[in-house]
């Protein structure tokens, strides 16, 4: 979801042709600042979740994509690697209200790994050219436009949270550096039942190089929930879920350490805290002032 420079330019035209009245009126706390029909508003952490509240919002727009407000408000998903968005809303009266939201840096955790399976940390031909096949497999599922079928916070994916969930660490593995990592891992027992986050659809269960045994239910709305490294598969792709069934247990398949739930939550193709969705701890919705 990186934005460039010619896109938000584009987009920042496009919109500011559409806009009928004066851009959001009231300046936002911090050091925002009015720009040609935009707003500046404060640094947003990107694998954050936004609420930009408003009155009779009609539709929600990021980078194009339209999408319907959640109780009251444009919910906004900003990706991990995000770079500054744009974001609109349009509220009753024809209102078009466009916001620049400034996406800070990441603030990135170093985490050492040890792996002992080196073919799963230095990949043969034959293993990178299954997991870009993998990779392939899963776009078209974070590129569905199902009606929204969850609601928030999700239902958390075992039944009793252990602590823990290191969101957006950069990894050294066996001494090199590796992608950050996108999910969050949650230590359970071998065989822990694991269990759906909301209703939905599984868009695959099948067994990866990567995430080993895993599910990925996409909920409508551009929200797709991940179980990775499962010891074993109950449910398969096409199979309607509800919220809370059991999908899956516990396992340490694929590129794993030792028996642990990988949780990953994509949100209109934006890799997020899947913390913040789950309201665990201290994870809070960031608010844009209005
Ligand atoms: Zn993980």
């Amino acid at each position: 979801m990186r934005t460039d420079l010619n896109r938000v330019l584009l987009l920042a035209l496009g919109l500011s042709t559409l806009t009928t009245a004066a851009p959001a009126s009231a300046e936002p706390a911090g050091n925002a600042k009015a720009t040609q029909g935009a707003v500046a508003i404060d640094t947003v952490h990107p694998g954050s979740v936004v609420r930009w509240p408003g009155s009779a919002i009609e539709w929600c727009e990021l980078n194009g994509r339209r999408f319907k407000p959640m109780a009251g408000a444009c919910v906004l998903s900003v990706d991990l690697d995000a770079l500054d968005e744009l974001i609109a809303r349009r509220s009753s009266g024809e209102r078009i209200d466009t916001l620049r939201l400034r996406v800070g840096d990441y603030p990135y955790k170093l985490q050492r790994l040890t792996l002992k399976d080196e073919s799963r940390v230095n990949l043969s031909k034959p293993n990178q050219e299954r997991a870009a096949r993998e990779r392939a497999r899963l776009l078209p599922l974070f590129d569905l436009d199902t009606a929204r079928s969850f609601t928030l916070p999700l239902a958390a994916p075992l039944e009793t949270m252990p602590e823990g969930g290191r969101f957006g660490s950069r990894r050294i593995i066996n001494g090199e550096p590796r992608s950050p990592h996108t999910g969050s891992d949650f230590a359970a027992k071998s065989g822990t039942p694991v269990l759906a986050a909301a209703d939905g659809t599984v868009g695959l269960a099948e067994e990866h190089f990567f995430s080993g045994n895993s599910v990925f239910i996409d909920h409508g709305d551009g929200l797709v929930t991940m179980y990775f490294h499962l010891k074993e598969l109950f449910v398969e792709a096409g199979q309607r879920v509800t919220r809370g069934a059991v999908i899956g247990s516990v396992g340490s398949t694929g590129r794993s350490t030792g028996p642990h739930l990988h949780f990953g939550v994509r949100w209109r193709g934006a890799r997020v805290d899947p913390a913040l969705l789950l309201g665990l701890g201290d994870a809070e919705l960031s608010f844009v002032g209005e």
